[in-house]
């Protein structure tokens, strides 16, 4: 199948994390998956630990979810015209993200961040961002831009085909360091439209922000007339019911959600202050549109997962999770192999070093090899993390304790071999 695959895509796949090659291995094919765990086309079980990359919070295949879509397929797949579907699934993102005073629905996280920018900077007349090294907004142009050479002021494309001059009004600084965006603004007076950026970081292993540091976006936003983006595509409803504006109470102007927002199904949305939205084409002048926006499928599936969302205890998610990184910790500990970990509500990070990272460089000192021989033990022990040193883990409300405690006599076991 491999083979084929590679004839086929690039790489055999149709997303480069999937390749899997970070970690030496070949793509996964999966067939099915229910619960916490996913099955390869081989019949192999793993438990996920990734959930999709973030939105199967529920578990896979959740009945109450898989009813939802179902009975909406018996009445049509895609209406290119609005439904009460959307009103339904949009009033319930807003009881959970009350600063989504207004929003736009469309199918990618990408889309998402991408649409605020523009709209950042319709409202601003202002051409140029600033983004944090290490954060991830999806594969727009102006966003896959990594700071130069340790020069802050000067950035460069992280893809060949995206336009240098484009990628020079992308300004980056440091995750956790206030004083390198306060310089950029001194740097460009009056031509920042705004700052994206993500309030827990997930796409550089797990970041947390330091106390004060969203506080500070906020000011220097407030002082220097830009607006504030908040990429909560993967941290919103996963981190806690509000995201993380609700665990920091720093409000953006504007946000985008993904991921969990569609339960599994591609659905995203964009909004935050309404004088700012009604900006967007039909009432203002700043365009974005979408044949499949709001799509009936994925609204009834987004629907169905916030519903159950709702009454579920995400302290009690919080929990699991931080015992289960710290019973694999302490296992790691009496095994003399170093762990350090994260943990916000279902989302995890862990390095296999004493002292945790708080920012991109230190991220990018960790050991590669051995990650990589940890991830090869620990999948053919049927465990199933990120292939990715850069990135989250997730546990959904469908890891049971006892699905837990059985992958940690599997990491025990794992451990007690030699990582280097
Ligand atoms: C996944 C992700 C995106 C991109 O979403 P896609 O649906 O893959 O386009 C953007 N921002 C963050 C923080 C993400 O984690």
């Amino acid at each position: 199948m491999l083979d084929a695959a590679k004839l086929i895509f690039p790489g055999g796949v149709n997303s480069p994390v999937r390749a899997m090659r970070q970690v030496g291995l070949e793509p996964l094919f999966v067939s099915s998956a229910k619960g916490p765990y996913l099955y390869d086309v081989q019949g192999r079980e793993y438990v996920d630990f990734i959930g999709a990359w973030g939105p199967m919070i529920l578990g896979h295949a959740h009945p109450a979810v898989v009813d939802a879509v179902c009975q909406q397929a018996q009445k049509g797949l895609s209406y290119g015209i609005s439904s009460p579907l959307e009103l339904e699934l949009g009033e319930l993102v807003q009881s959970f993200f009350p600063s989504m005073q207004m929003m736009r629905f469309v199918n990618s996280g990408t889309e998402a961040t991408m649409s605020a920018i523009r709209l950042a900077k319709g409202i601003t007349g202002r051409q140029k961002i600033i983004k944090f090294q290490g954060c991830y907004h999806g594969h727009v142009d102006a966003l896959l831009v990594s700071a130069g050479s340790g020069l802050l002021t000067f950035s460069s494309p992280s893809s060949e085909g995206i336009d240098p001059d484009l990628a020079k009004k992308t300004l980056v600084a440091e995750y956790n360091d206030l004083n390198s965006v306060a310089t950029l603004f001194a740097e460009h007076p009056n031509e920042i439209a705004t700052i994206i950026v993500e309030p827990i970081a997930g796409n550089m292993n797990m970041i947390l922000p330091e106390p004060g540091f969203l506080q500070g976006l906020r000011q220097l936003c407030d002082t220097n007339g830009a607006l504030l983006i908040f990429d909560e595509v993967m941290s919103g409803f996963r981190v806690a019911p509000g995201g993380a504006q609700e665990i920091y109470q720093v409000e953006p102007d504007l946000m985008a959600l993904g991921k969990v927002i569609g339960g599994g199904m591609p659905a995203a949305a964009y909004g935050g202050r309404k004088e700012y939205m009604e900006k967007i084409s039909p009432l203002g002048s700043v365009y974005q549109a979408g044949t499949m926006s709001g799509n009936p499928l994925a609204m009834a599936c987004g629907i169905a997962t916030l519903n159950v969302l709702k009454s579920l205890d995400y302290q009690d998610l919080e929990k699991r999770t931080e015992q289960f990184l710290s019973a694999w910790q302490t296992i790691a500990k009496e095994s003399g192999c170093p762990m350090s970990y994260c943990v916000k509500g279902g989302m995890f990070g862990f390095v296999l070093d004493a002292n945790y990272p708080t920012n991109f460089s230190q991220v990018s000192q960790l050991s590669s090899s051995r990650f990589g021989n940890f991830y090869r033990k620990a999948f053919s022990a049927g465990l199933y993390f990120a292939p990715s040193l850069f990135e989250a883990g997730f546990l959904s409300f469908a890891h049971q304790a006892s699905v837990l405690d059985l992958c940690l006599e599997r990491l025990a076991f794992l451990l007690q071999t030699d990582l280097e």
